[in-house]
């Protein structure tokens, strides 16, 4: 990973400070290597420093090696005030979204001299373009997730709990490599399935169920997320036409993505196939986000989004459209894709033709 590369880019778009503060992690991470769970980093035009407590001052070192490391022996907020004021700087910039309104006080409280500069997205906006290495390890992770899924739906069988399939196919993906699930494995099955974010219940599938699992494995802090929905055995005809909508409206989605393209306009061309079917109400989340150092980032594909991203090569987003009929079914079909020149790659790499277990 070019670290170097990446605060430099960030120092290049401080205009009206003369540092900025980091505080969210994933963004620390980005800049600097360093995977703990505590810390803070101060980037100026020419420097950056690490500020962390003892549990992280060896794997700091190791980690983040470009970083002058600032132990830290006070609260955190204590630290990186003192810190701040030695430099003898006069604008500071900060993560508004990514400190507590008590870390915030406190630190206000101690450097009366300092002006702070609220900014929000700053690392985020450079997050979203992918650089070779961090593609290399979103697809590691997608096809250790891909591979835990095949073994896992190999074993998926009717009788089976809901919860028995989450616990099957995260067992999968450790034992295949993965630091940790992307977020709390959904299996649904059956009427559960028109619960967007459902958990895992104790639920046992029944034939003829749909069984939707959202999932995702984690290498080296960069996320998979896919979405299957698998038929168990015969299921209605509703069901299947249902499916195929779905399927239709992500791959409407997916022919809009490319450089160039508004977010906005990956979301209504899938919107537009589920419109069209009748299933409108029936599709009440956005259509896709970016994915990273964190499973949801942007950009993101809504109907009307605070930031309306403009696609470019790089970028990495899902598309994942579903229907929703309340106690009755659900269907979701999801793909991490890679922005190219002229259009998009899969990253997630299961095939999402209807498929009966
Ligand atoms: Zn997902
Ligand atoms: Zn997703």
């Amino acid at each position: 990973m070019n670290y170097q590369a990446r605060l430099a880019r960030l120092a290049a778009r401080l205009d009206d400070v003369d540092a900025i503060l980091i505080t969210g992690m994933e963004n620390i991470r980005y800049l600097s290597g360093f995977s703990g769970s505590s810390g803070a980093v101060v980037v100026g035009p020419e420097n950056g420093w690490l500020i962390t407590d003892f549990r992280y001052w060896e794997q700091a070192e190791r980690e983040a090696p470009h970083l002058s490391l600032v132990r830290q022996r006070d609260p955190l907020w204590q630290s990186v005030a003192e810190h701040v004021l030695q430099l003898g700087i006069e604008r500071v910039g900060f993560e508004a979204d990514k400190l507590s309104v008590d870390h915030w006080q406190h630190l206000r409280g101690k450097t009366a001299q300092i002006a702070w500069q609220p900014k929000v997205g700053l690392v985020e906006s450079l997050r979203m373009v992918k650089d070779p290495d961090e593609l290399r390890l979103l697809n590691e992770a997608a096809d250790i997730a891909a591979q835990a899924l095949a073994a896992t739906l190999a074993r998926v069988k009717v009788g089976m709990e809901e919860w028995d399939v989450a616990v099957e196919l995260e067992s999968h993906m450790r034992q295949l490599g993965s630091d940790g699930p992307s977020f709390d494995t959904i299996a649904v099955a059956g009427p559960r399935a028109s619960l967007p974010h459902g958990k895992p219940s104790r639920r046992r599938i029944e034939v003829g169920d749909l069984l939707t699992i959202d999932y995702g494995a984690t290498t080296r802090g960069y996320h998979s997320d896919e979405t299957v929905t698998v038929a168990m055995g015969m299921a209605s005809t509703e069901a299947r036409t249902v499916y195929e909508v779905v399927r239709s409206a992500q791959a409407a989605g997916l022919a809009q993505v490319r450089p160039g393209v508004a977010a906005s306009t990956v979301d209504r061309a899938a919107r537009a196939v589920i419109d069209d079917a009748g299933h409108g109400e029936f599709f009440g989340h956005s259509t896709g986000h970016g994915v990273g150092l964190e499973v949801h980032e942007a950009p993101w594909a809504g109907q009307k989004p605070a930031t309306d991203w403009t696609l470019a090569e790089g970028m990495v987003l899902t598309v994942e459209p579903g229907i929703y009929l309340p106690g009755r079914l659900g269907v979701r079909l999801e793909d991490t894709v890679v922005v190219t020149s002229s259009g998009c790659q899969r990253v997630t790499k299961t095939d999402k033709a209807w498929r009966e277990l």
